[in-house]
């Protein structure tokens, strides 16, 4: 299936590590320009880099996103280098569990700044170059926003948000025909669930072991390759008539019969 996606301008966000590291890998492997917005300066270097080697195209903005200033530099030097943006993969964030007895109000406000503000940020400032191209929105979400996880407020508020603000955005930007998606992970070994499986357990192994046992698909986690494939095929024309969904790219986790593992 071809994509149509050659020299198209995406801004990912935390487009380096992790799952933003497979969007920006398999837009450029589509022959899209991946323009990664973070604050992983050497990652991201070192990815630009390999993707040029390889004859594919990409950019690298720093900057921290939490700051909307930064955020409005980012969509500045999209166009300064590139003339246009055609989609936003809203993707960085941390789980910094502040919850309700290890937190307070001003970690809870923090957290939002550093999982939510950001994703209205870029999107706020991008709108023009967005209406201009008919472009594509994609929220990566979590599937905390549907379970919850414990001690984890300001995070799950956030990724909630997220899936309001797919819908929320869906409607506002129908008559420019802007399509706003969400995707959901939910076990996806990336530096971010390393950091988390290090620090919440004594034995981090153990409990990957436990969590990958109970997936129902296969038996192990979904992949980051797996989760920027639906991305990238949500930020193409090939979906376009799909809007305001929430898709859930999990092998079952989150919604088949507990009985089947
Ligand atoms: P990750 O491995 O930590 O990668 C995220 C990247 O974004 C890192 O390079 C990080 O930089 C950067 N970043 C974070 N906050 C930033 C900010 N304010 N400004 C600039 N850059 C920033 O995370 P991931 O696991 O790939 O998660 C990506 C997204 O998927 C998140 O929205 C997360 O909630 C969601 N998700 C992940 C999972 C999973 O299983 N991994 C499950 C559900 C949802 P640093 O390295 O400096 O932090």
């Amino acid at each position: 299936m071809d994509l149509m996606l050659k020299d198209k301008v995406f801004i990912v966000t935390g487009g380096s590590k992790g799952i933003g590291e497979g969007v920006s890998r398999s837009l450029a492997a589509e022959g899209a320009i991946p323009v990664i917005a973070s604050r992983s300066v050497a990652a991201s270097e070192q990815l630009v880099k390999e993707l040029l080697a390889t004859g594919r195209s990409a950019s690298f903005i720093a900057g921290d996103l939490a700051e909307p200033s930064q955020c409005q530099a980012v969509v500045e030097q999209t166009i300064s280098r590139f003339g246009r943006i055609d989609g936003i993969v809203n993707n960085a964030g941390v789980n910094d569990g502040v919850g309700l007895e290890n937190g307070s109000p001003e970690g809870f406000l923090s957290s939002l700044h550093k999982n939510l503000l950001h994703y209205y940020s870029l999107v706020h400032f991008a709108l023009p170059y967005l209406k201009e191209s008919r472009g594509a929105i994609v929220n990566i979400s979590s599937k905390v926003a549907l379970t919850g996880q414990g001690q984890t407020s300001g995070y799950a508020a956030a990724k909630g948000a997220q899936l309001a603000l797919a819908r929320e955005w869906a409607a506002e930007l129908l008559p420019y025909g802007i399509r706003v998606n969400a995707v959901l992970p939910a076990e996806v070994l990336t530096p971010l669930y390393e950091n988390w499986l290090n620090t919440a357990f004594d034995d981090p192994e153990a409990k990957r072991k436990e969590i990958t046992g109970k997936i129902p698909l296969e038996k192990r986690m979904t992949t980051k390759a797996e989760i920027a494939d639906m991305v990238v095929f949500l930020l193409s024309a090939r979906s376009s008539h799909t809007t305001g969904q929430w898709i859930i790219v999990d092998g079952g986790y989150v919604h088949l019969d507990r009985s089947l593992t």
